[in-house]
């Protein structure tokens, strides 16, 4: 896989799958914009690990719509161009539904979808309209198991992906006709902070074991689907949801 001359915007590229999907199309020669929520010295520290350049750290919270389409004129102002948008930044938040009142409930809900549905929606327009103008481009969105196998402690995080799922695969058919590709990895549990508030606990033993390779995914190889999904010849992939779990679920 080789993105020589390209450039990327990856949106949470400050963490965890984010910097493992930015220093892979570093490595394989990208330029590459990390997009990130607050912590700036993250995203720093994700470009000093990264090969070629110059890239860059690009502040812009997915959930709000105007500060998406000022993330787009920063990174073409920079860039000139973009010819690669992942989708990544994402977040879980515990909503039991016996636990909670009402408003929590509500706050729940509206917070997880305009982060992870209603956000990335945004992004996919801003990527596409400007793709379209271009002759073409790339769209990579990080789902989530969870979209299959339910969530029962974070619901909204389950319909979230749901519904990230099944707009990627209407978009993929929407953008197809303007050489635009857009594909879908669904990791299972894997190795980042967001993870870590589980996997640090008794809980995560039992974690572990519902791979039959006894452990929990590394962002590299979500990462790996991810530049699969977004290379030249992977073009006819448009549309699909790669399950990256480690045999944890399966679906057919
Ligand atoms: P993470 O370690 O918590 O990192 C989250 C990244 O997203 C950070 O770069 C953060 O920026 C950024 N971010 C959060 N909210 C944002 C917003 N509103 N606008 C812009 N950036 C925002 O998460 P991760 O585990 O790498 O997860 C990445 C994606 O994979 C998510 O979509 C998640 O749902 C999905 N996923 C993760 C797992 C897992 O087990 N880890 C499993 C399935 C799917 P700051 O650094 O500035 O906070």
């Amino acid at each position: 896989m080789n993105f020589s001359g390209k450039t990327v915007l990856v949106t949470g590229g400050s963490r965890g799958i984010g910097r493992a999907v930015a220093i892979g199309f570093a490595a394989r020669g990208a330029r590459v914009a990390v997009n990130y929520l607050s912590n700036s010295d993250a995203a720093d520290e994700t470009i000093a690990a990264m090969d070629g350049g110059p890239h860059l750290a690009v502040q812009g919270d997915v959930s709000d719509p105007s500060a998406v389409q000022r993330l787009f004129d920063d990174v073409i102002g920079a860039f000139g161009g973009i010819d690669i948008v992942v989708n990544n930044a994402g977040i879980y938040r515990y909503h039991r539904l016996e636990d909670v009142d009402y408003d929590q409930w509500q706050s729940a809900w509206r917070e997880v979808l305009d982060t992870n549905l209603v956000g990335p929606a945004n992004v996919c327009y801003c990527a596409a309209r400007h793709m379209i103008e271009r002759g073409g481009g790339r769209i990579v969105n990080v789902s989530s198991r969870g979209a299959f196998r339910g969530e029962p402690e974070g619901p909204a995080y389950g319909a979230s992906k749901a519904g990230l799922n099944a707009m990627s695969q209407s978009l993929a058919q929407r953008l197809a006709p303007h050489n635009i590709f857009v594909g879908v990895v669904a990791p299972g549990f894997t190795d980042t902070d967001l993870a870590a508030r589980i996997l640090d606990t008794p809980k995560g033993d039992e974690i572990r074991a519902q791979s039959p390779l006894g452990r929990v995914g590394t962002p590299e190889e979500v990462a790996y689907a991810v530049l699969f999904l977004a290379s030249d010849g992977a073009e006819f992939s448009t549309g699909t949801i790669i399950d990256v779990n480690g045999a944890s679920y399966l679906r057919s």
